[in-house]
């Protein structure tokens, strides 16, 4: 069995149980020190002439790395650098990562992480997680049962299908599920021994993968229909009977199979859709931090998005959940929201409507109120004069939507408009953070969904706060794995959302951001892990007693990386 923290019974010592010695043990990325194997550790080990004579602190393994990760000219080259650093000794990998976080976190996940799945076969070095493809399909337990993992506390599983805003990556999907699982390391101190990245190789559409004569997955047409449902549901069942108490994280699925696997299991296991549920708190949090500025009750705002998708649904229902929490009814909280698409405003009435787009679409007689030829379409512009929405979300991965028009409407008829821009990646954005502060004066409260670079206009610096889903979903993974909750709920997500609204302080909305400061990530998890398990704990989804001396006890559970004496134990 794998490498594991244990606790010396008599001393109360953590130490590293490890099961091989010499090159087996430095190769082995978790408990490998490189030079800063001790003395001690050389002769025990049998690593003496395995590793230079001279011996170094993890500072300057530190110095080291760094100066090599800065002599990489590409985000994807540092990617790589970073990646096999990942892959010989992960405490250094943590602490680098963790020193420079602003810098590196966009290397390691979005936007470079795309790039690193487009480019999965030909940057590839050695296996990371499990490849649980269609080919195997009655052979999942044996595949489960060779990860070598006691119980992994989180997996995160995507088919590669919609990776970020770059559509079907097949095998190469295998790259955010491993970037994620980073990021619960990092940001939420899910230990790495107890993760487990999964793809599900069901074959690609991607005619250039097909083509290729390096690619890894599965060459064949995806597995659709009935069939594609039997292998899904195969490997969650394989999963619950090998894993019973493993929190799993749909990752990156289309749209139509995020929401079917997410209705299909939420109820049947412990999982969640980060896609829609992790969204739709980071971005209710900004909305939360926004209303502290404008002092103005949530029960009064007025919400418009501009894209009518899944990540505008997920948003919509936490939206409406909050606002039932605030005294109103489902159907009078939906009044709030209006979603405009690329066909203009989503009312009832509208031939072939999709069913998730009918839940926030408008009556039919709200349409009569517009000026309007018939059969024309009621464009976002009509929309924001007509509605005066307090909030303006970005969904439509569109860039340019929020034209100069749309954000000075916005700014005419609100003191403080709160506008997102929340598309990915950074070229997909409804407007820029600058182009916001500037067309308003000042007065817009951003967040976006990509990092900007502060703003200077008007002799202030606006500092441009990230809806990151980073900073929820290692809090719910923390807080969900350490309390052994046993279902993921919507009421989970408000009370994430609403946690980590409270971190944000009075300078940070001072300085103009939403959320707090990525070197802050850490202290944010340990809030939504907190709010996570008190309302899991109303909820009866996890049992009273774990509420005794919770927070010390979520922060001792949190993993940092540092190096621990290892014991040899066969
Ligand atoms: P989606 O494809 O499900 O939805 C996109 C919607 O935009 C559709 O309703 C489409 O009709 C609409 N649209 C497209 N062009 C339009 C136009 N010109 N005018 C009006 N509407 C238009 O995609 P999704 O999963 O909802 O994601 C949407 C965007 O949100 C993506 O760019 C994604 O990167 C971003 N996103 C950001 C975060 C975050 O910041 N944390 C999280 C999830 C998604």
């Amino acid at each position: 069995m794998a490498t594991r923290i244990k606790i010396d019974a008599v001393t109360g010592e953590r130490y590293l149980a490890v099961r091989r010695k010499g090159l087996g043990l430095i190769e082995d990325p978790l408990a490998n020190k490189g030079t800063a194997f001790t003395a001690e550790e050389r002769d025990l080990l049998g690593l003496r002439g395995l590793l230079p004579p001279a011996q170094f602190g993890i500072k300057e393994q530190l110095a080291r790395t760094y100066e090599h990760f800065r002599t990489k000219t590409t985000p994807l080259g540092k990617h790589v650098y970073l990646n096999s650093l990942h892959d010989r000794n992960e405490v250094l990998f943590y602490r680098l990562l963790q020193e420079h976080i602003e810098e590196m976190m966009p290397i390691i996940y979005t936007p470079t992480v795309g790039e690193a799945c487009q480019q999965f076969s030909h940057i590839y070095r050695r296996p990371r997680g499990l490849f649980v493809s269609y080919d195997l399909k009655d052979r999942i337990p044996e595949l489960l049962a060779n990860a070598r993992l006691r119980a992994p506390r989180v997996i995160v599983v995507t088919d590669g299908e919609r990776i970020l805003g770059l559509g079907d990556q097949g095998a190469g999907g295998m790259g955010i599920s491993i970037g994620k699982l980073c990021l619960y390391t990092l940001c939420g101190g899910i230990p790495p021994y107890d993760t487990l990245p999964i793809m599900l190789d069901v074959g690609t559409d991607n005619q250039a993968l097909l083509d290729d004569p390096l690619y890894l997955g599965l060459r064949r047409a995806r597995v659709r229909g009935p069939k594609y449902q039997a292998f899904v549901d195969r490997f969650v069942d394989a999963v619950r009977t090998a894993f019973p108490h493993t929190l799993l994280q749909w990752e990156d699925f289309l749209k139509g199979n995020a929401i079917t696997q997410l209705q299909r299991f939420r109820d049947r296991l412990c999982t969640f859709n980060d896609d829609i549920q992790g969204t739709a708190a980071v971005a209710l949090a900004g909305i939360f931090s926004a209303l502290r500025v404008t002092k103005q009750p949530l029960t009064e705002q007025r919400l418009v998005f501009a894209g009518a998708g899944a990540a505008a649904q997920g948003i919509g229902d936490l939206f409406v959940l909050a606002l039932q929490h605030a005294g109103l009814t489902r159907d009078e909280a939906r009044r709030h929201v209006w979603t405009v698409d690329s066909k203009g405003l989503v009312v009832a009435d509208r031939p072939n409507l999709d069913d998730f787009k009918r839940a926030f679409a408008r009556d039919a007689t709200e349409a009569a109120a517009y000026p309007r030829r018939d059969g024309a379409t009621i464009s976002l512009h009509e929309v924001i004069a007509h509605v005066q929405p307090t909030i303006l979300l970005g969904t439509s991965g569109t860039a340019g939507m929020f034209s100069e028009t749309i954000v000075r409407a916005m700014a005419a008829q609100q003191t403080r408009p709160i506008i997102f821009p929340l598309s990915n990646p950074t070229s997909k954005a409804e407007c820029t953070a600058a182009d916001a502060i500037r067309w308003s004066d000042g007065h817009a409260l951003v967040a976006t969904g990509s990092p900007f670079e502060p703003v200077l206009h008007g002799g202030k610096r606006y500092r441009i706060g990230q809806g990151n889903n980073a900073y929820i979903f290692p809090g719910v993974g923390l807080g969900v794995t350490t309390a052994k909750i046993r279902r993921v709920t919507d009421g989970m997500f408000l009370a994430a959302a609403r946690a980590l609204a409270s971190v944000v302080t009075p300078r940070d909305l001072n300085e103009g951001a939403l959320f707090p400061a990525l070197p802050r990530i850490r202290e944010a998890s340990l809030a939504v892990a907190v709010a996570v398990v008190r309302r899991a704990v109303e909820e009866s989804h996890a049992a009273p007693k774990v509420l005794h001396r919770l927070e010390s006890t979520l922060q001792q559970a949190m993993w940092t990386p540092a190096y621990l004496p290892l014991r040899y134990e066969a």
